[in-house]
Formats: C-alpha cells, sequence, structure tokens
C-alpha cells in the first residue's frame, strides 16, 4: 500500500527516529510499502519518517533493480567531500546544493536481520547520508547551500556531471 508522504514543515519529520529491536512480517510489509510509495512519487530513497513512522529504516534505490533497505543503519566511516544537488519527497520543488562526504561505509541489518556493511561512493553515498539525516530529524535544507530553481535544474546537472 502506498502512504502518504508527510511534507515540511511536520514536528515528525523532526524527531529522532527509534532503533527497531526485531524484524517482524510487519516491518517486511513495512519496507515494501515504502518502496511502493517512494516509486509511486519517482523517489531514490525514503525514510519511515516521510510516511509518519518513527523509526530507523529507510530505502534507497539511485539505480533500479539496486534496492537498499536499510534497518539501523549507521554510518561507520566517511572520507572526501562533493557539492551536489539534493531534494527531497518531503520538500517538494525545492533543490539545492549540499556538501557531503563522497564515500561512506554503512553498517545496518537487512530484512533478515542480518548484519550487513556497504561501502558506497558518490551520488549512493548522499543518498545514503540523505535518508540516515531524515532518521535523526534532520533535512537537506538545514545545510543547503545554494537553492537551485526547479526550471534551472536540468542545466545545473549537466554543468555537474562527475559521476
Ligand atoms: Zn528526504
Amino acid at each position: 500500500m502506498r502512504y502518504p508522504i508527510i511534507i515540511h514543515p511536520d514536528d515528525k519529520l523532526r524527531q529522532p527516529c527509534e532503533p527497531v529491536e526485531v524484524v517482524t512480517d510487519e516491518l517486511v510489509q513495512l519496507l515494501e510499502d515504502m518502496y511502493e510509495t517512494m516509486l509511486a512519487h519517482d523517489g531514490i530513497g525514503i525514510a519511515a519518517p516521510q510516511i509518519g513512522k518513527n523509526i530507523q529504516v529507510a530505502v534507497v534505490e539511485i539505480e533500479e533493480g539496486d534496492r537498499f533497505e536499510l534497518i539501523n543503519p549507521v554510518i561507520v566511516k566517511s572520507a572526501g567531500s562533493d557539492i551536489d544537488v539534493e531534494g527531497c519527497l518531503s520538500i517538494p520543488h525545492v533543490y539545492g546544493t549540499v556538501e557531503r562526504p563522497d564515500e561512506v561505509t554503512v553498517r545496518y541489518f537487512d530484512r533478515e536481520g542480518e548484519e550487513m556493511e556497504v561501502q558506497a561512493y558518490g551520488y549512493l553515498a548522499r543518498a545514503f547520508q540523505h535518508e540516515i539525516d531524515h532518521l535523526n530529524g534532520k533535512l537537506f535544507i538545514d545545510s543547503m547551500l545554494e537553492q537551485i530553481p526547479e526550471d534551472e535544474l536540468e542545466t545545473y546537472m549537466e554543468e555537474h556531471d562527475h559521476d
């Protein structure tokens, strides 16, 4: 099922989320529902608070077929720095640049309850950080350097295409 997206400003987007203690069938269903909701909105990532759930769960898929389901994710290592443009399903029509490490290692649990670790670079690293920020009540606009008008997005992307 699709959930409505919580739109900024909303207190639900500003609270640190609770860790998941055990992976239940309900949680697995929630992961599916989050994915469906994300795709329905053409998103590349979604975090549980964006559908009103105060738990440390996020889904990321920047390349079709390469879905990451992150339960209790933490960044254990980060390196480098890059500035690139971000948007957010909870902040429609706002896009802007954020400076972030361009390489991260994320430790998380998958839907089987297995502890996993993934090393990510470039936009995937950025997407992980954006979603993990959500789980800490942070939004990209908090650290936005420069807002990019929606009608200039495409031009910006072309000029800054470095992956
Ligand atoms: Zn977001």
